[in-house]
């Protein structure tokens, strides 16, 4: 399969809001937007998305993981930008519209359908730099994607950064662009300086996040995560492994810890990233000071694959979703 992200089903969902409402849904062929140059989002980042997967089971029929906290996850972000918030039983009804359109699309398990829903502000006037952008646009994008480490699983290597923060406490836990463009020049920086993969931001020695991934810590009974607060996105994947190492009996901390004391876990502990593209990605090395730090012994441990393995059990239905986390489509 090509590259995470570079393919595309042939037809999107797409919604606009006008005069204060949302029109319509329909399912339209995949083709380039038109809008005009004046558009909120070209000069003032009023974007937003979603990225969550569907899976085909061996009964022909796809199911969507967590699809209504994912909605619930969009509308936070929308209200936070100002921008229309999508009725939840629209892009609901949006997402399994579409999904139930491509399902034969689906490749198999590890495989997945990928579904980026994105709201963006199409109000045309660049006087608006200080109002919410009125006007909006709503589509659903999906692309088939593969097994993220189908060339077998290597551990990352990560830059400790305890100055620069990812992006700022009022957009923290928003799911837009310009935390990514935020991130961008620091990660690309860092992959020059140190040849790592990520950055993982530390603002004043607070463990936080990567550009695009939630950090935990994993011993033979314990996850260690940084407690739900702005700074961070809240990831559906790093909620969904509290849970269910929860119901494996590990304790599961959430609270905020330094740099220093990261640094004298990962002597005992496993640390990963989790995110909806990869799951659970090991890191194998941080970057401090320009010194490396190997978690451990540096490979990918076993509670990092046992968490991982009860998470992909579920999605793709090996076992009972006792969580309710499954939507049916098709
Ligand atoms: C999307 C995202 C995550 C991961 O969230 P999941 O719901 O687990 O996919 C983590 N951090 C950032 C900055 C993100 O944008």
């Amino acid at each position: 399969m090509s590259q995470f992200g570079t393919e595309f089903c042939d037809h999107i969902s797409i919604v606009r809001y006008l005069d204060g409402a949302w029109q319509a849904p329909s399912l339209q062929p995949l083709a380039p937007l038109s809008m005009h140059p004046a558009a909120h989002v070209f000069h003032y980042a009023s974007s937003c998305f979603e990225g969550f997967k569907a899976y085909r089971w061996t009964d022909g029929r796809a199911r969507v993981f967590r699809l209504h906290d994912h909605v619930a996850r969009m509308q936070k972000s929308a209200a936070s930008l100002r921008l229309p918030i999508p009725d939840a039983a629209m892009l609901a009804t949006m997402v399994t519209d579409l999904v139930a359109h491509q399902v034969k699309d689906i490749p198999e398990p590890p495989s997945s359908l990928y579904l980026r829903p994105t709201l963006i502000g199409t109000l045309e006037n660049i006087g608006a730099a200080a109002a919410p952008s009125t006007e909006a646009t709503l589509f659903v994008l999906a692309s088939p994607v593969g097994d993220y480490f189908a060339g077998g699983a290597a551990t990352l290597k990560l830059l400790v950064e305890d100055k620069r923060a990812r992006t700022t406490e009022q957009l923290g836990s928003t799911k837009t662009g310009g935390n990514y463009a935020a991130a961008l020049g620091p990660t690309l920086e860092a992959k020059e300086k140190y040849g790592v993969d990520q950055v993982l931001f530390c603002p004043n020695g607070d463990v936080q996040e990567t550009g695009a991934a939630n950090f935990l810590l994993i011993s033979d009974d314990e996850i260690i995560t940084k407690p739900l607060d702005t700074s961070f996105l809240h990831g559906m994947t790093r909620d969904s492994i509290l849970k269910l190492g929860a119901d494996l009996g590990y304790t599961v901390s959430e609270k905020n810890f330094t740099v220093a004391q990261l640094l004298e876990w990962v002597t005992t502990y496993e640390a990963t990233l989790s995110g909806t593209a990869a799951c659970l990605s090991p890191v194998g090395t941080l970057v401090y000071e320009g010194k490396e730090i190997t978690v451990r012994d540096g490979k990918p441990g076993a509670n990092t694959a046992k968490l991982q393995k009860a998470l992909q059990d579920i999605e793709y239905g090996l076992v009972h979703d006792t969580h309710g986390w499954l939507t049916e489509v098709g």
